[in-house]
């Protein structure tokens, strides 16, 4: 069986442990497989992305000892890529143009209910405040939504299969969970080309990603993953979702948590051995 698998920082800030185990274990499971490890720059927020920062990504994990095949895919030269996946979107008359802040968003969102979730993988859901707006109506600063009740009537049967160990087995998204749970998510930010969910899908395709590994705080956003594959006639790879590196307090690393950067360790003559062992891996 093919396996082709990647890792895919976003050069904002320094890699931490969290992203030496995520890294480490993709490329253990690919050497274990037979398989293949690609790195992918996911620099789609240019406002926030450093190319010191993406030297660095580089640095660090040939210091970890992972090699991957070169050219590296970077976000930044895909955007006509990504402007076509959301043309398709829009012939299927799914998107919406939406002009709604955050303060816009939580006023119309109105008190929270008991039981109703007020936030999904991609932040808080939206009440729907734009639906009716034609897309000849957008302006240069608003966002492009996805209609998701029209989007699952469009891509009625949705499945994957997951290999990580909190969720391991064959999952089946629900059209009302999805509407409940994550609503119409944003598919081209304000003032950028597109967002993460719709660059990740399109890229794991265009690279044949066969297993996609990373943590567990995307689970979540795997079924808005498996949604758009759907729409777009793309392959869903399988999935793995590993648990999160944690500080001594039991909360999950930040990429402002400098104090863990791999770099640090490096300075302080660490080896890849024992930045192994502190990840246990
Ligand atoms: N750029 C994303 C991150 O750093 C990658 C997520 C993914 O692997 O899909 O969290």
């Amino acid at each position: 069986m093919t396996f082709i698998t990647r890792f895919a920082p976003s050069p904002t800030g320094p890699l931490h442990l969290g992203h030496a185990y995520s890294a480490m274990l993709a490329h253990d499971m690919a050497r274990t497989a037979g398989g293949t490890f690609l790195l992918r720059i996911e620099d789609i927020d240019q406002s926030r992305a450093r190319p010191h920062w993406e030297a660095q990504i580089h640095d660090d994990l040939h210091w970890l000892g992972l090699e991957w095949p070169t050219p590296v895919m970077r976000q930044s030269d895909r955007l006509p890529r990504y402007r076509q996946a959301l043309e398709l979107l829009i012939r299927l008359n799914l998107v919406y143009p939406c002009k709604c802040n955050r303060a816009d968003i939580e006023a119309a969102a109105g008190a929270p209910q008991e039981g109703v979730p007020q936030f999904g993988p991609d932040g808080r859901i939206y009440p729907g405040t734009c639906l009716e707006r034609p897309l000849s109506d957008a302006g240069p600063d608003d966002v492009l939504r996805l209609d998701i009740r029209k989007a699952l009537a469009a891509a009625p049967s949705l499945r994957f299969v997951e290999t990580g160990p909190t969720h391991t087995g064959t999952h089946v998204p629900a059209p009302e969970a999805l509407i409940e749970s994550v609503g119409d998510f944003v598919l081209v930010r304000r003032h950028m080309h597109s967002s993460y969910h719709l660059s990740v899908v399109v890229d794991d395709a265009d690279q044949g990603i066969t297993h996609v590994i990373r943590g567990e705080d995307l689970f979540d956003a795997t079924a808005i993953h498996v949604l758009l594959q759907a729409l777009l006639n793309l392959h869903t790879p399988i999935y793995h979702h590993h648990r999160l590196i944690r500080d001594e307090r039991g909360k999950r690393l930040a990429k402002r948590d400098d104090a863990r950067a791999i770099a640090k360790y490096r300075e302080e003559g660490a080896s890849p051995q024992d930045v192994r062992a502190l990840v246990a891996l």
